[in-house]
């Protein structure tokens, strides 16, 4: 069993996941239209990624005898300037992603919940990859931005994730 508290910290955490895929998918409709259809590939899957971290706190709070309650999602930011702008605008939203996951952790040892510290350790790690791949993203761009001949390569190569 889970505290209130938690569970509503948990509920929380379900929004900013699914919001986290709406943003991404925003992202990937905008790189869409810029014919981009690589970078968007990238983005649609993380899309899919952000809905399954969404499913693990939707399951856990279920499994804990807590109740979900979903709240409403925030319209994310339509258009882009470019690749560079959506890479770091989404660097930002993973290390807020971050210390969302980090202020959970705080509480389950506040709490000694320990089997919720348990499922947020993997959250823990996760966020070390997602803050890794949007860096790595933000900085081959970077290289890449005043060279089309390098972008359109990158974009080939971003196209090539897997689901
Ligand atoms: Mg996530």
């Amino acid at each position: 069993m889970i505290s209130k508290k938690m569970e509503a910290a948990l509920n929380s955490q379900i929004n900013k996941e699914i919001y986290s895929a709406y943003f991404y998918l925003a992202m990937a409709a905008d790189l869409r239209e810029k014919y981009l259809d690589g970078f968007a590939r990238f983005f649609e899957v993380q899309a899919k990624e952000e809905m399954e971290h969404a499913m693990k706190f939707y399951e856990y709070v279920n499994e804990q005898g807590g109740r979900v309650v979903l709240e409403a999602i925030d319209k994310p930011q339509a258009d882009y300037k470019d690749v560079e702008e959506i890479f770091t605008l989404a660097l930002n939203h993973e290390k807020f992603v971050t210390k969302s996951i980090n202020d959970l952790m705080t509480l389950a040892v506040k709490e000694s919940d320990y089997a919720s510290a348990g499922m947020l350790d993997w959250f823990i790690k996760e966020q070390i990859e997602e803050e890794a791949n949007m860096d790595k993203g933000l900085h081959q761009v970077k290289m890449s931005v005043k060279h089309p001949h390098a972008l359109m390569m990158l974009d080939a190569r971003y196209g090539k994730r897997e689901d």
